[in-house]
């Protein structure tokens, strides 16, 4: 099935430069159709995909992906609040020995995570924490994962901060009243697939008074897929390709054009993942 650029774009000229900022190339969903997916992705002008690990155990595969498309992928290390029960032996060490030896990854995915399929939260606050110390101690950034944890979350990054490299807060989701306090910690806002969906009111009004510098785009990929008016698609994977359908939905709520908001979401990207 070949992808095809939503009607009103520019074409891929000016768009050749785009930062996926958060996705999950390791995940089954691409196994066998890499090649494929990676292509459109390059093809829609995506420059740049930042794959979270989620455990010990696919951070080999994200540091296999980084070898393979060393020109397009960033890796990111970390445990996934969801999967801290996976994180045992010395994990820690394997963390630390990797974003060393790898200069160019972060910190991620990291976070909170009180929902239903959601663990006990004290050994969730715990790898966090300690994940956040690596980031700063290491100088990098950090992609936090949050979901019904707002209430904790604020507080113990106000408590850790300063962070020197900042940090993402990954398809966010805090609402327009945390943005300001966020902000002031050094937090980039990305916003996801759920911005397209029409009953999301949530996401618009928060993106609304996020610093323009702070804005970023991200897929999620293989989830978080975009709303399509020809929703027939709507079952299968997310891909970074889409990226495209949020970088238009940001400009429009923006009220900017499209390639004014991707030059500044990459402007935005490479300072957040690049800076030293
Ligand atoms: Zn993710």
């Amino acid at each position: 099935m070949n992808w095809m650029p939503p009607g009103d774009l520019p074409s891929a000229v000016s768009l050749t430069d785009l930062w996926d900022c958060h996705a999950h190339l390791q995940d089954a969903a691409f196994k066998g159709r890499l090649e494929e997916v990676v292509g459109r992705a390059r093809a829609a002008g995506v420059a740049r995909i930042v794959v979270n690990g989620t455990a010990p155990d696919d951070w080999p595969a994200v540091a296999a992906l980084a070898q393979q498309f060393s020109d397009l992928v960033r890796p990111a290390y970390g445990v996934h609040p969801l999967y801290v029960d996976r994180a045992h032996g010395d994990w820690q060490t394997d963390l630390r020995r990797r974003l060393e030896t790898e200069p160019a990854a972060s910190v991620g995915e990291i976070g909170l995570d009180r929902s239903e399929a959601a663990g006990a939260i004290e050994p969730q606050l715990e790898v966090f924490e300690w994940q956040v110390r690596l980031a700063v101690d290491l100088r990098r950034p950090f992609t936090i994962h949050c979901r019904r944890a707002w209430d904790l979350m604020l507080p113990r990054l106000q408590a850790l901060a300063p962070f020197p490299r900042g940090f993402v807060l990954h398809s966010f989701n805090g609402g327009e009243g945390r943005v300001d306090p966020l902000a002031a910690l050094g937090a980039y806002f990305s916003f996801s697939g759920t911005l397209t969906w029409p009953r999301n009111r949530r996401s618009p009004a928060a993106l609304a008074v996020v610093p323009a510098d702070r804005v970023l785009c991200e897929t999620d990929s293989p989830d978080l897929a975009p709303w399509r008016p020809d929703s027939a698609e709507a079952s299968a994977p997310n891909e970074p390709a889409n990226l495209l359908l949020v970088v238009r939905r940001i400009a429009d709520l923006r009220r900017g054009t499209v390639s004014e908001w991707a030059r500044r979401l990459s402007a935005n990207a490479r300072r957040c993942f690049e800076s030293l």
